[in-house]
């Protein structure tokens, strides 16, 4: 996982935006997805280098500062990677800090599989995801899931071996949150177009099972 440190590959698309993975192994997404991305160029709070990749870290998972001086930083990718700052992150096996993983919300398992410290540790070196409540990071195969980006309606007849959207977001989704596909349907009409719903789509690393989650404004 070392290895991924430091990759930067830079991607032109359309007019001259930049897209720039990191090499992320968890997010996957556009860098617009990612929680606290700040525009234009900043100075580092923890490096002092200029970035053109620079976080707002409100409070920093970090050794770099002492204790009551860690709030309102601006972290570089840089710094993310190398960990001189990391990024608590909600999951399904629990909320995840510096301390590993805790279960603190009934969406966090009682009895989640072991994770490696190592596995524990790339997921903190990865940004957050942008929602509009909060981000809750799907797990499958023991493992955290990779998060792809949003998914609208036509994203699901698309990624359908049978063209069935509906079929394949009903096995995406938790079943408490799969009324959604259905109540969006316009009356008398079988394809959905669009939603009021922000869908974050993940897939899993060893077996490529979708799956995904939605919030709202
Ligand atoms: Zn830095
Ligand atoms: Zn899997």
């Amino acid at each position: 996982m070392e290895k991924a440190e430091g990759v930067l590959q830079r991607r032109l698309i359309n007019s001259n935006k930049i897209i720039v993975h990191m090499g992320f192994l968890y997010f996957k997404g556009p860098r617009e997805d990612m929680g606290d991305l700040l525009d234009d160029e900043h100075v580092c709070s923890f490096c002092g280098q200029i970035s053109e990749m620079c976080f707002s870290v409100e409070y920093a998972i970090t050794d770099v500062f002492g204790e009551g001086e860690k709030d309102d930083k601006v972290g570089c990718v840089d710094c993310l990677r190398k960990g001189s700052f990391e990024f608590w992150h909600d999951t399904e096996y629990g909320m995840l800090d510096e301390n590993g993983l805790t279960k603190i919300y009934s969406h966090n398992m009682d009895n989640p599989p072991p994770i490696a410290e190592e596995t524990l540790r790339e997921l903190r070196r990865t940004p957050q995801i942008l929602t509009w409540q909060k981000e809750l990071w799907l797990t499958h195969c023991n493992d955290f899931m990779v998060y792809k980006g949003t998914w609208e309606p036509k994203d699901f007849y698309k990624n359908s071996v049978t063209g069935n959207g509906r079929d394949l977001f009903l096995a995406m989704t938790d079943a408490e949150s799969n009324h959604l596909w259905d109540e969006s349907l316009a009356e008398g009409k079988d394809e959905l177009d669009e939603w009021y719903a922000t869908y974050y789509a993940f897939e899993c690393r060893h077996c490529g099972k979708l799956r995904g989650n939605w919030d709202c404004d």
